[in-house]
């Protein structure tokens, strides 16, 4: 964090620069000598280098850093991207409190890529409790403008998002209506500086008003699906990877103040004078000297560094005792529980309440600035990319993909809900969900259920015979089955077949356009004018007539789906192929098992990575200008496309190649790593046509699994294995290189592309 104006041209009696304790601004020049942005820019570009850190993040912070004006502040970039970027990617952010913010700046920072937080406290009422000119005016009307500015479409890339410091006399609703009515793409909310000598406010009789405040405007938000990230509530969800103000992770902020002295934490400044010095300087002392001051190395201790309530504490996980400055009190220093305490178990447990789909993240921690510049860590978001930048990704990884998917075919599922001409269909999956759940989630996990609720959707999808069906009458029948739940439902027919997904299908002649499904135990009954059907399920009893069971094979990983009768298999834009003979069918599951055995053999990460989510291989229809292809389809999560082929070796290159796709168009669900609306388009050696970004997001993904797969192979001695690897070594970096040179990338995506290069890097240092 880089303090390049120690001034500011508001005067909030909240600050905690100017109003708290320590009062060390006074004695520092009002603006960041050229000469220390120099040395700064040195010290940060030298610790990027020796270290090898693939991104360099630093926050232009104050006072206000406005005040340098637009030609003051080119400066400041200038010389941040000159002296860093030879060394690493250089992550820019600014907290500013807007005042002066115009359009000349906007420009600047979208120039030089800077993401912009604004702190803003909500509605006028709330702002102007403490955000207030010396004169005592209001700065509202002056902020929203700010807000207004970033908000414009082609100033939106630099729009970082809102800091938060809340008021427990506010109106929570009026803030959070405030907040949202900016469109931010992060909210952060901070509870007020305060230490158990100088105790927040309480006001009323409530023991923990911070967290009621904190819980009304959480159920606001979870109510309304979560439309922002809010940091704190993400923070403090179950292994939401913590902040600067909870969780276990490893401070990782630094501050450079205007005279060039390395300064702890800046909230410190709340504790006591001279709370966050630690008398070095840039000009003298690197980095990594300054990590060695007892003050910073404390706080990567993890729990170890807590007092011991909090060690005892059920919620130390997430809540971490706190912010750091919050501990502070004169004669124990900070070993204590933060002056939040109650609040923050309080506030720990209502969000408990309310899990967030990504709740189950590992934590891994990797430096990450925060919107706001006070503190920076591992989210969720940096913990789930970063552990996909490997090239595979973990068990947890792909298990919380593969839930996150799930989410989204419920969403789907229930906007379907509307759509479908009974609710009987409804009801009865709603009852399989509490009574027989594992039932409903294998069904609708199977990769082929959100092309139908999507193609249900779409508008624009013709209906009736041969066009869009509804889905849910087949899916609570699958369910049922699977579950052996008695049940009766009127299914759909579409060209004469029943569906039943996950499970196969039944043709009968005659059935028109809808059938009465009678389900019990290991049988269905079906039953359209005179056409009667029982159907066995029992693979041991004899074929029943017209029923096509699904195909599977035993996989390392499980079983997988020979999918080759599904009706929504057909979303790769390219023909699939009929449904297989038997020997066929045979033959293709055989291949696969092997390649699955291979792909553990060559790169058994890539194989855990299959076992995490691979269920179902679509065979495409054969084609003898190109008979090996294979695909992916961003709508059908846990399937992948592959011609018929027989060499094990070559059909384990095309699944770990296709489940990058999978992998990555999952992840590109939940975030976004290419900016929104970037047209550039990109040249890369694998295709002749320039690329969008994220098709080369994709083909780099790929291709640095395919490198691995083949440095494995050559590590072996396999034949041919060295000229391979080096071929797709050399595709992946020249794609990786320009993916980052045209800057199209969110910072979540170039963090995540960062990390990519030093995945292929180390694949291509010697033998594994
Ligand atoms: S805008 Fe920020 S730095 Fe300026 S007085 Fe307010 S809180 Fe302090
Ligand atoms: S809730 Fe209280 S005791 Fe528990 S970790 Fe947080 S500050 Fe410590």
């Amino acid at each position: 964090m880089l303090k390049v104006h120690s001034r500011c041209d508001l005067s909030c009696d909240h600050c905690y620069i100017y109003q708290h304790a320590d009062q060390t601004w006074r004695g520092r020049p009002a603006r960041m000598p050229a000469a220390t942005v120099q040395a700064a820019a040195r010290r940060i570009a030298e610790h990027a280098h020796e270290h090898g850190l693939p991104v360099a993040h630093v926050v232009l912070h104050g006072g206000e850093p406005l005040l340098l004006g637009a030609a003051g502040l080119r400066e400041v970039l200038a010389e941040l991207h000159a002296t860093i970027t030879p060394w690493a990617l250089l992550d820019l952010r600014m907290q500013t409190n807007g005042v002066l913010l115009d359009e000349e700046l906007c420009r600047l920072f979208v120039e030089y890529d800077v993401r912009v937080g604004v702190s803003f406290d909500g509605d006028r009422a709330a702002n102007d409790r403490h955000r207030v000119f010396a004169h005592g005016g209001s700065s509202h009307d002056q902020v929203r403008r700010a807000l207004a500015l970033l908000r414009r479409p082609e100033h939106r890339t630099s729009y970082a998002g809102i800091l938060c410091t809340i008021d427990v006399r506010n109106d929570p609703d009026r803030v959070y209506e405030a907040l949202l009515a900016e469109s931010p793409p992060r909210v952060d909310l901070l509870l007020p500086h305060a230490t158990w000598d100088h105790p927040p406010e309480r006001p009323g009789s409530a023991p923990t008003p911070y967290a009621d405040w904190l819980g009304r405007l959480h159920r606001r938000w979870v109510d309304d699906g979560r439309p922002v990230s809010i940091r704190m509530f993400e923070a403090l969800s179950p292994g939401g990877g913590g902040t600067e103000a909870f969780g276990l992770a490893p401070a990782d902020v630094l501050v450079i103040e205007a005279d060039g002295s390395w300064e702890q934490v800046d909230s410190l400044k709340t504790a006591y004078h001279g709370a966050a010095g630690t008398g070095f300087d840039v000009f003298d002392h690197s980095v990594d000297e300054v990590t060695r001051h007892p003050g910073v190395a404390v706080r990567q201790d993890g729990v170890d560094g807590l007092c011991a309530t909090c060690r005892a504490c059920p919620a130390v996980e997430r809540c971490g005792g706190g912010l750091y400055a919050h501990r502070w009190r004169t004669g124990s220093g900070f070993d204590n529980p933060s002056v939040y305490c109650a609040d923050l178990l309080r506030l720990v447990d209502t969000i408990s309440a309310h899990p967030s789909p990504t709740a189950s993240v590992p934590r891994q921690r990797q430096p990450s600035p925060s919107v706001s510049g006070a503190g920076s860590s591992s989210s969720p978001v940096d913990a789930l990319l970063d552990d996909l930048a490997t090239g595979y990704g973990s068990a947890e990884t792909l298990g919380l993909l593969a839930a996150t998917q799930l989410s989204l075919t419920r969403a789907l599922l229930a906007a379907c809900r509307g759509r479908s001409g009974t609710t009987a269909a409804w009801e009865l999956l709603v009852h399989l969900d509490q009574a027989a759940p594992e039932a409903v989630r294998a069904v609708l996990a199977h990769p082929f259920v959100r092309p139908a609720l999507v193609h249900r959707l779409d508008a624009s999808a013709p209906s009736g015979p041969g066009g869009s069906v509804d889905p849910l009458p087949a899916l609570a029948l699958a369910a049922a089955l699977r579950a052996g739940v008695a049940a009766a439902v009127r299914v759909p027919v579409r060209a004469d077949t029943i569906m039943v997904p996950t499970l196969g299908s039944l043709a009968l002649p005659g059935l028109g356009e809808s059938a009465e499904v009678t389900v019990r135990p290991g049988a269905l009954q079906v039953r359209s004018g005179s056409v009667e059907q029982t159907v066995l399920l029992d693979p041991t009893a004899p074929p029943s007539p017209g029923w096509q069971p699904a195909r599977d094979v035993a996989v390392p990983g499980g079983r997988l789906l020979v999918e080759d009768a599904d009706p929504y298999r057909d979303c790769y834009g390219q023909p699939v192929h009929p449904r297989l003979e038997l020997p066929a069918a045979r033959e293709l599951g055989r291949t696969l098992a092997e390649a699955w055995r291979v792909v553990r053999r060559d790169v058994p990460a890539h194989a855990a990575a299959l076992d995490g989510g691979l269920r179902a291989v679509v065979p495409l229809a054969p084609d003898p200008a190109r008979p090996l292809r294979s695909a992916t389809a961003r709508h059908a999560f846990g399937a992948v496309a592959v011609t018929p082929h027989r060499d094990p070796e070559t059909m384990a290159v095309l699944l770990v190649h296709e489940w990058q796709h999978a992998k990555l168009g999952a992840a590109l669900d939940l975030y976004d790593l290419v900016e929104p609306g970037a047209d550039a388009r990109i040249r890369v050696p694998w295709r002749p046509d320039p690329r969008p970004p994220e098709g080369v997001l994709q083909g780099v993904y790929a291709h640095l699994a395919v490198t691995q797969v083949w440095r494995a192979r050559a590590a072996s001695d396999q034949k041919d294995a060295s000229a391979h690897a080096a071929h797709f070594l050399a595709w992946t970096r020249d794609g990786v290189d320009a993916l980052l040179a045209s800057r199209s990338l969110t910072a979540a995506g170039e963090r995540f592309v960062g990390h990519l290069r030093h995945a292929l890097e180390e694949t291509s240092v010697g033998p594994r």
